[in-house]
């Protein structure tokens, strides 16, 4: 685990709660993990009398709040973006298993569904001064299937490319569209909107939005003017005549991803159209276990070229970026399989 390290990832585990169905269908049958949050503990039942157990960073039960879940999760990462250093969460799992449900929610009749894409807006917000106008935050929303990205707040515009800086390895859609965010009502239309394009774009393509990745990213522009915030140049320094400060504009983002579904497609039941979709996120989901394999290893290759998502989110590894990853699972018995590849994932990212 990290523990507020920048550069490592912090892993928490969410079980979501018995839907009706598994509470008809499993009624006889215990779920197939026990979690003991106070001990940061997870155990996962192999059969009647054998379990593993693992730990996290954190260990979310089905009775863990939104708001909860937003401030063990996400909370030190916005934090840090306000402070002017680049963060990520996201969320892995097995579809039906609540990634959306703890990033996406609007919550808008009831404030307390809000999940973390809301809230963390919120706490941006809350730091922006109208006064002085020195922040200003503006947001891009992408879906990224097939190795393609598209523009969710500009459906046509379906084919973004990545640009990286050689020198500072920041990473730019130059193509995607920018919005500019003043208060929470602008933002809950431009994920109503984000959403209803996903929608469509999924339907015209035939597929499902599980089969993509959903990706937000909140840009955080600040001008710093007090004296303690700026960092004299080289030249500044030797220089005997003293200049007035020049405001320092620090830039930084949050990227929110809400990945495509982990679940095994059987490759032998597919075909075609099909098998290139699971292949296509199979790669994508492999690429990014790696890099944070990388980071949790401390190593000093991160093997971003592998994948357009590893590409995206270059800038959010490793340095001064902080990175949380909270993976979602289920409780039936039924789905232990992809239960067990989740949390592995999970492990494998400590
Ligand atoms: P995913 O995005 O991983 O496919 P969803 O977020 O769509 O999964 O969740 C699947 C279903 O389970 C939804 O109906 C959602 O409301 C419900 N659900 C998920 N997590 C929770 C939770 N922690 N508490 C209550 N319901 C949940
Ligand atoms: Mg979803």
């Amino acid at each position: 685990g990290s523990d507020g390290v920048p550069g490592r990832v912090r892993v928490a585990v969410r079980l979501r709660p018995r839907n009706a169905e598994e509470s008809v269908a499993d009624a006889d049958f215990a779920d197939c993990v026990e979690l003991q949050p106070e001990l940061k503990r997870l155990k996962l039942r192999k059969n009647n009398w054998d379990s593993e157990t693992y730990e996290f960073d954190e260990v979310l039960t089905e009775f863990a709040s939104q708001k909860r879940v937003y401030e063990v999760v996400a909370k030190p990462v916005v934090e840090s973006v306000l402070d002017g250093y680049n963060g990520t969460v996201m969320a892995y799992g097995q579809t039906g298993t609540g990634k959306t449900f703890t990033l996406g929610r609007l919550g808008e009749e009831d404030t307390s569904a809000r999940g973390i894409m809301v809230r963390s807006m919120e706490e941006i917000l809350a730091n922006v001064s109208p006064e002085t106008d020195s922040v200003s935050v503006s947001v891009s929303y992408l879906q990224l299937y097939m190795e393609t990205i598209q523009d969710l707040l500009d459906p046509a515009n379906d084919n973004i490319s990545i640009v990286e800086d050689p020198k500072t390895g920041d990473v730019s859609l130059p193509g995607a569209t920018h919005v500019e965010i003043r208060d929470e009502q602008d933002f809950m239309e431009l994920l109503r909107t984000g959403e209803a394009h996903r929608i469509a774009a999924n339907t015209k393509l035939n597929t499902e939005s599980s089969r993509s990745h959903a990706i937000l990213m909140v840009h955080v522009k600040r001008s710093v003017l007090g004296a303690e915030d700026v960092i004299p140049s080289e030249t500044d320094k030797s220089s005997h005549f003293a200049k007035p400060p020049k405001p320092l504009v620090r830039k930084s983002k949050l990227v929110l991803v809400d990945l495509a579904g982990s679940e095994r497609v059987h490759k032998s039941g597919s075909e075609g159209h099909m098998l290139e979709e699971a292949k296509s996120i199979n790669l994508s989901l492999s690429a990014l276990g790696k890099c944070i394999n990388a980071l949790a290893e401390n190593s000093a290759h991160v093997p971003v070229r592998d994948s357009k998502l590893t590409r995206l989110l270059r800038d959010s590894f490793g340095g001064t970026a902080r990175t949380s990853l909270i993976v979602t699972i289920g409780p039936s018995p039924r789905h232990r399989g992809e239960t067990t590849s989740t949390i592995l994932f999970g492990q494998r990212a400590m």
